[in-house]
Order: structure tokens, then sequence, then C-alpha cells
């Protein structure tokens, strides 16, 4: 494996220049499909004794730049991108897992995915215990005799607590399942997780690495470290009869995890990413470190302004000294924990609905890592489908206003909110 740093991997990781006509930018391969030599040809890609391109649902050489990248960034041995985050962990789990398995995960998960495992999931008879991931115990205590996978956020979105990875990686050690970390809010540059222990990490391409707003897209990378041989993953150790009775495990060793999400998930469930997606996000990683640098630098001075302002009743950030996170964010994240802050107003749910409506730098949508600043109440919007307490347990009280923090003057920033804090007060008066 290269020994070069992230931003040297960031800008050339995958690339090689002469292979691609001297181009210095990644090309865009807009094509579907690839000319074979001879029938001979095209068996043997089929049969993957050689490797090639065949069809852009399965591989494509603007693709394969990216993920080449990204694996290169997180320390892992092959990655396979995805049209969407979700597309990502939908497609992890489907290839590693059947009906009749379950899988534990944090209970701080990104809404969509927390409605993944607790409803959609469990029609195909694959269900979830979650769990408080604050005690890395709890990861074993729910897990079950067919318990195939921990998933967990490296950093959650939107409560923000920073896990434990080296302790939970020792649970999923133990239990021998495969521990899943969605990076997506801490980013390839703040974290790696594989140097932790875990042993496939997924992000939304969409946020932070794209970085602007423009454009979806997700990755899976494997560790290639996870033994798949215990007897508890049939799926890598008998013949598959999807792949003319291939082991994956037998014949892919390490790569079997990898192989298998591509020629039998994106086969299958074809959540592939579009050339031309690829390309935005590579442009966005290429900056991704200068990005995220900002990003964290102008949200910790936001944290520590709201702080004093006699509106606010509290403000969650794991930067902050004082914060239930901090340690873990000094030992996990310590070159800046990333641009996201959330607060509570005394007013509870219809105040911060009001500062949500309010602010003018601050965009209202449900996005978040662009360059511009994003504000959203999720109680009302992302996590509305939820329980009250469901809610609860995935770090979204009545009152939380989350902010994706952007890239613009920070003094600007401050006045857009103190702005709506008066307004409000005001309002409050007549
Ligand atoms: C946005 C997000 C996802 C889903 O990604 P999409 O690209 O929107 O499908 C998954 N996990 C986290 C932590 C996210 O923030």
């Amino acid at each position: 494996m290269s020994t070069q740093k992230f931003s040297t991997q960031a800008l050339h990781a995958g690339h090689n220049t002469k292979l691609n006509g001297g181009t210095r930018a990644v090309p865009i391969y807009q094509t579907s499909s690839y000319v074979f030599n001879d029938s001979d040809h095209a068996a043997d890609l089929f049969s993957l004794a050689k490797p090639g391109f065949i069809y852009t649902r399965l591989n494509n050489p603007t693709n394969d730049i990216l993920e080449q990248r990204l694996a290169a960034i997180e320390g892992g041995i092959g990655a396979v991108v995805t049209a969407s985050g979700t597309a990502a962990i939908n497609t992890a789990l489907l290839t590693l897992l059947r009906a009749g398995d379950h899988i534990v995960a944090s209970s701080s998960l990104y809404g969509g995915t927390y409605n993944l495992l607790k409803n959609t999931l469990p029609r195909f008879g694959i269900t979830t215990t979650f769990v408080d991931p604050q005690n890395p115990q709890n990861f074993t205590k729910a897990a079950k005799e067919n318990t195939r996978v921990f998933f967990a956020e490296s950093l959650g979105n939107p409560k923000l607590d920073v896990l434990d990875l080296k302790a939970i990686s020792k649970e999923a050690k133990a239990y021998k399942v495969p521990f899943i970390v969605d990076n997506t809010v801490a980013t390839p540059y703040l974290l790696n997780p594989i140097e932790h222990g875990a042993d496939i990490v997924i992000h939304s391409l969409t946020k932070y690495i794209n970085g602007n707003g423009t454009t979806l897209g997700g990755v899976i990378i494997d560790a290639g470290k996870f033994d798949w041989s215990s007897g508890k993953f049939p799926e890598f150790t008998e013949p598959s009869p999807g792949y003319h009775g291939l082991v994956y495990h037998d014949v892919l060793q390490e790569s079997a995890f990898i192989a298998k999400v591509r020629i039998e998930g994106l086969r299958d469930h074809g959540a592939a990413l579009s050339p031309y997606n690829a390309f935005q996000i590579i442009q966005g990683l290429e900056t991704l470190k200068v990005r995220i640098k900002e990003h964290s630098k102008n949200a910790l001075e936001l944290a520590k302004w709201l702080k004093e302002q006699p509106e606010v009743k509290w403000v969650n950030y794991p930067g902050l000294e004082d914060n239930k996170y901090y340690d873990l964010a000094k030992q996990y994240l310590p070159e800046g924990q990333s641009g996201l802050v959330t607060f509570g107003v005394e007013g509870g749910y219809e105040d911060a609905k009001k500062i949500a409506d309010e602010t003018q730098i601050f965009s209202l949508l449900a996005n978040i890592g662009d360059t511009k600043s994003l504000i959203i109440h999720p109680a009302s919007t992302t996590h509305q489908q939820l329980t009250e307490e469901e809610q609860a347990t995935t770090g979204v009280t009545q009152d939380l206003i989350r902010l994706s923090v952007g890239l613009e003057d920070i003094e600007d920033l401050k006045s857009d909110l103190k702005g709506v804090f008066t307004k409000l007060k005001k309002r409050d008066l007549v």
C-alpha cells in the first residue's frame, strides 16, 4: 500500500495519467458499456479470469479512480461507489445478510438509516436491536445467535456523540461479526475508522466529500481484514448460485466482501453511481482537507459564541471542553470535530422551528456538509416519522436545532443568528 499522505492521495490516487490519455484531470467516461476484443475476452471478464470493464452498473473507469482514491485515504483494500449514501448502506447490508439475520446498531443514527433498519429491512426478515453506543458492551449484550453485523456512526448525526471505535471493534471481533462504521460526518481526513478496528467503512459522498451540495453519492470501503470463514457467513463459504458456484472466501480471500458487493450487490440491486457524479465528487475530494479544517474551525467558534447567548439553553459540539464527548473527541478527532453544531432554545419546539424559518444566510434544508451554512429543526422534519421516544434515542429533542456550519465569514454567521434571536424576543414582548 502507498506510503503517501492524505493530501497527496486525495489528489492523485488511482489516476495513472499515461493510461488516461495524458489527462491531468480525471476524465468522465460517460459510457454505459465497453467493447470486448472478442467473445473469449468477454467470457474471461464475465468469469473474473481477467480484470476489465463490462458495463457501467458494475464498473467504470471514472468511478474506478474515485474508488481507488477513497480506499487509499481510508486505508482499505478496495471500495465500491454507489448512487447515494443510503444505497451504500443498503447494498453493504444486503450483500452480507439474509432473511433471519440480525443487526445490533447504535441508536444514534442518521434518520434515513434508522428508518431502513427499524421499518424496511424487517419486511425482508432482517431485524435490528438498537443500543446506546456509549457503553461498548451494549453491542455484545444485545447480540443473539443470528447477529451478523454491528453498525454505528463514528460521529452520530445529529446527536454528535463520538464513538469509542476501538472498544466497539473489540466487542465485534470477540463476537466474530464485522463492524460497519458510517464515517460520513467525521470524514476520512479527520478520522480513519479502519485504524481503530472497523471492518467496513461507509460514506455518504453527498456531504463533506463532494462538499458543495450538488451531487449525491456513496461508498463502501473494505478493510479486508475480516475472517468470513467462521461458519457464520455461508454467503462467503458456500457456492454462490448467483455466480456459477463461486465460493467467495476461497477464490477472492481478503477481497471476498468488496468483490461480492460489486459483482452481486451492484449487479442485482443496481444502485450504481453515474460517472458524471463520480467526476463531481472527485473535484470535491481534492479540497476536502482544506474545507473540513475550516468547517471545524468555524463550527467550534460558533459553538463557543452560542454558549454565551442568553437565548440559548444548551449547545452540543464535541470540541467544547465541557462537552460529554470531549475526551473521545480528543482521542479520535484531534484535528477537528467537523461542521455540525446543535443547540436548543428556551421556547422549545415552536421557537426552534421559527429560528430555522428566519435565518438569512443559513438555508433551511435537509442536508449537511455543504460549503454554505444550513439549518434544520429535525423533530419537525428529518426525524418527524419517528415516535417521540425514538427521537429521544436518536438524540433528537423537541427544541434541537442542527446547524451545518459552512465556510462563510464567522462574524456574518453570528449576526445572522443574533438577528433571529433578537427578532424572536421582540415578538414575545408584543
Ligand atoms: C446523509 C447521510 C446518509 C445518507 O446519504 P445519502 O447520500 O443522502 O443517501 C447516511 N449517513 C449519514 C451519517 C448521513 O449524514
